[in-house]
This record gives structure tokens, C-alpha cells and sequence, in this order.
């Protein structure tokens, strides 16, 4: 067979992960970044249930747990800091609330890229401006002016993908806003942060900290109610006074995190929203990730979600020796109860966090949630696709 060449957008957990997994499976990668480097930052992101077991046939278990948080539990706490309920990470086989396989976004993206760097092409500070496919193939316009033939594109550019926008439809049709907003940023531990995850949560309202890896340090995480949400994803400094406006007077210890963060070295705030679409695929382009099924950071499950997706997208395009819409079908296929499972604990725990005296979350059936659970956990099979070309010796780990 031909050489099959995929152009993928978005250089942080899907992309990375999906080159891995393409050119395990003989195509030749070429990935494209925006952002002038990787970028850092973010909260400590989750691998649950099938997200570990994808994890250790990229063989990045040592890696992804050499990094990990360490953090031992959580405790949610009154606004006089009086311990209301403690949760532990090696509760539920290390599948909780925090997880056992917990890294910083920023510290599992450059494992992942490592991984990949000396096998995939990587551009950086490089986007699609414009792409035309016909039956044989995409022609990709960068915004440089240059001009490239690939297979297939796959846009694993997040949340407001820009390739979803350009071939999917605007914006507005695919992404749901959940009515909340969520922000993170770094902030020294002044705190006498030990390991444990606190969290304060009153009135719809919250406020945390998170312990990382560098115990000078802690990640501070922020989230107020919100009916609607205008504010361009670029527009930092109206972000920054919205947070400020919205936490004003939440007690606790809001007012000592918010002093730190004009200083913050990553500050992060967007809309906690998902993200819908009948199909992820449309001829010779896909898309992963939260460009395809974001479930919003209040699921947990975003980057079990990518790794996962990235697993099955590359094999079942493989295994249909690189049909489009064979591929492409078999992946929506596989992936999509994991995906439904994980959006709809995302709606429900947004629904917990914005509850109030007058109204009230939904009392879950538990036998209907833990089937739940099990779903978004447990997620699909993974198919050994026996047959399927596989590099791995001479490829990437
Ligand atoms: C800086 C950052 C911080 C984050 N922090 C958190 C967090 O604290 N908590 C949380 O739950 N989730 C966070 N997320 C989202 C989380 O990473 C995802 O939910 C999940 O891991 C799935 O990842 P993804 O690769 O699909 O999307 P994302 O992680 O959103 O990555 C998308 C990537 O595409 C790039 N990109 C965007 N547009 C283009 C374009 N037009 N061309 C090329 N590249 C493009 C972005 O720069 C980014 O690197 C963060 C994402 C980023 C980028």
C-alpha cells in the first residue's frame, strides 16, 4: 500500500496520542500546532478504567506515572476550613473521584510529544487557513501561504476548533454550554497543602486547591455559575475580571488565591460546555478529542476520552486499510456509549455544583448511576486488531 499521509491539528493530549498510534500503524504523521510551542499549564487531568489500559499498550506507564501528582485524596471543606467529607485516591481500584493516574494537562502532553517528537512531524506556531477534499485527497492552505496534499486531517484542536468550524458547521450548533465557568491557575503553596486536594463549595459556587508535583506549588481552581458565556476564549484580561467579580466574596481562602493571580504563569478560564455532533467525520476529515466529544472538565474524563478515541481512531482506520468512511464509522461506533456515559456524568455533576437550597440537584437512582459509572469507567473494548500493521519495536513506545 501506498504511503498514507494524515495531517492532525492540535499538539496537546488527542493529537500527540493519535500521532503515536498512526504511525504505529505505518502512516506518516505530520502534526500541526498553533501555539508557538507545547503548551504548559493546565489542572491535573485523569486516567480511569480503560484510559489505563490504553496508557500501557502506548508502553508510557512508567512515564505518565513517573509524572503523576501523588495526590492522596480530597477533602471538602467548610468556609471556617472545618473538614466536611474526606474521599482517598486509592478508593474504587484507584478509579475515584481523584484518580490514581493523575498528571498535570501540561506534564502529559510533553509525554506524550517526547513519545512521538522523533517519529511525527511536529509544526509549531503553524494552522489550517483554508482545505478542499475531493474523493482522492485533502489540499490544506496553511496561514503561511504554503500548500500540502494529505489522506486525511483530523482536528484534535479542543473545544473551539477551528477545523470543526471550517467543515462541521459554526460554533454555536455543536458546543452546549453546561452554565458554568470554570478557571485554574498556578499559585504558591501557602497553604500548607500536604498532598490532599481541598474544596469549598457553597451556593453554586466553588473554590480549591490541588496539590502538584513541585510542593512549593499548588493549582488553584475556580468556578462560579453562569447563564451565558460571551467572552472570546483569547481575551484574558476580561476573563480575569470576570473571576474577580464572580468570586468576590466567597470566603474561605478565595481572597489569598485570587491575590496571586496577576502572577499566575498559566491561567486558564473557559466555559464548561460539551461538545455534540451527529458524526465526527465528514469524507476524509475527523475529528478527536474535545473537538469531537468534549464532555466538559466536569466529567473527568477529557483526556480518557482522547487517549481512548486515539487508540481506536488510528486502529480501525488501519484495519479498513485506510477507508475513510469505513474507518471513521467504526470508531463513532466503538466510542460512542463511552462518550454518552462521560457527557452525561458531566451534566450531572455540573448540576451537583450549581445546585442551591432552591434548586435542588436530581437525587440519582443508584442502580441506574452505578451502571453509569461502570460505562465511563469501564468504557468500550479494545480490539487487539491482530493483523494490523504494528511498529512497535522499531517505533515509537
Ligand atoms: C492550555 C490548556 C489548559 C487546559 N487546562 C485544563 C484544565 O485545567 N482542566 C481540564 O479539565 N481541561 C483542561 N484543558 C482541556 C483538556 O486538555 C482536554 O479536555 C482533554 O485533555 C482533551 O484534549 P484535546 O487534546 O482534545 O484538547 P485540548 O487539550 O484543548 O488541546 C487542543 C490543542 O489544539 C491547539 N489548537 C487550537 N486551535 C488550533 C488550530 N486552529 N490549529 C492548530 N492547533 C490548534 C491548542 O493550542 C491545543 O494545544 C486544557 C487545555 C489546554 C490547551
Amino acid at each position: 500500500m501506498s504511503e498514507i499521509r494524515v495531517l492532525v491539528t492540535g499538539a496537546s493530549i488527542a493529537g500527540p496520542a493519535l500521532a503515536h498510534w498512526l504511525c504505529r500503524r505505518g502512516a506518516t504523521v505530520t502534526v500541526v500546532e498553533q501555539a508557538p510551542g507545547l503548551r504548559p499549564g493546565g489542572q491535573a487531568v485523569d486516567a480511569r478504567g480503560v484510559a489505563k489500559d490504553v496508557i500501557r499498550l502506548m508502553g508510557l506507564d512508567a512515564e505518565v506515572r513517573a509524572a503523576c501528582t501523588d495526590t492522596l485524596g480530597g477533602h471538602t471543606v467548610a468556609a471556617d476550613g472545618t473538614v466536611l467529607e474526606t474521599y482517598r485516591a486509592d478508593e474504587n481500584d484507584g478509579d475515584g473521584h481523584i484518580a490514581e493516574v493523575e498528571v498535570l494537562r501540561g506534564d502529559l502532553s510533553q509525554v506524550l510529544y517526547d513519545a512521538t517528537r522523533d517519529h511525527a512531524e511536529y509544526v509549531f506556531g503553524y494552522r489550517i487557513a483554508e482545505l478542499v477534499q475531493d474523493p482522492d485527497g485533502v489540499d490544506v492552505t496553511f496561514a503561511s501561504g504554503e500548500r500540502r496534499r494529505f489522506d486525511l486531517v483530523i482536528g484534535a484542536d479542543g473545544l473551539h476548533s477551528a477545523l470543526r468550524s471550517m467543515v462541521f458547521g459554526p460554533h454555536e450548533e455543536h458546543v452546549r454550554h453546561l452554565g458554568m465557568v470554570l478557571a485554574f491557575f498556578t499559585v504558591p503553596n501557602e497553604f500548607g497543602l500536604d498532598g490532599w486536594a481541598i474544596d469549598h463549595n457553597d451556593g453554586g459556587r466553588s473554590a480549591g486547591l490541588r496539590p502538584v508535583p513541585d510542593p512549593t506549588r499548588a493549582i488553584a481552581m475556580l468556578s462560579f455559575p453562569a447563564p451565558d458565556f460571551a467572552i472570546d476564549h483569547r481575551d484574558i484580561a476580561a476573563q480575569k475580571r470576570l473571576l474577580r467579580e464572580q468570586m468576590a466574596g466567597f470566603g474561605w481562602e478565595t481572597e489569598r488565591i485570587l491575590a496571586h493571580l496577576d502572577d499566575a504563569p498559566d491561567f486558564y478560564l473557559d466555559q464548561v460546555a460539551q461538545v455534540v455532533l451527529d458524526r465526527w467525520h465528514v469524507g476524509r476529515v475527523g475529528l478527536l478529542g474535545d473537538a469531537a466529544f468534549s464532555a466538559s472538565p466536569m466529567s473527568g474524563a477529557g483526556t480518557g476520552l482522547a487517549l481512548v478515541g486515539a487508540y481506536l481512531l488510528a486502529g480501525e482506520l488501519a484495519a479498513s486499510r485506510w477507508d475513510p468512511a469505513t474507518g471513521f464509522a467504526g470508531y463513532q461506533e466503538r466510542m460512542r456509549d463511552y462518550v454518552a456515559a462521560n457527557q452525561e456524568i458531566g451534566r450531572m455533576h455540573v448540576q451537583m455544583l450549581t445546585a442551591t437550597g432552591e434548586q435542588p440537584a436530581p437525587e440519582p437512582d443508584m442502580e441506574y448511576f452505578t451502571a453509569l459509572i461502570e460505562r465511563a469507567v469501564g468504557g468500550p473494548d479494545l480490539p487487539a486488531y491482530d493483523g494490523v500493521p504494528d511498529s512497535a519495536e522499531a517505533a515509537p513506545r
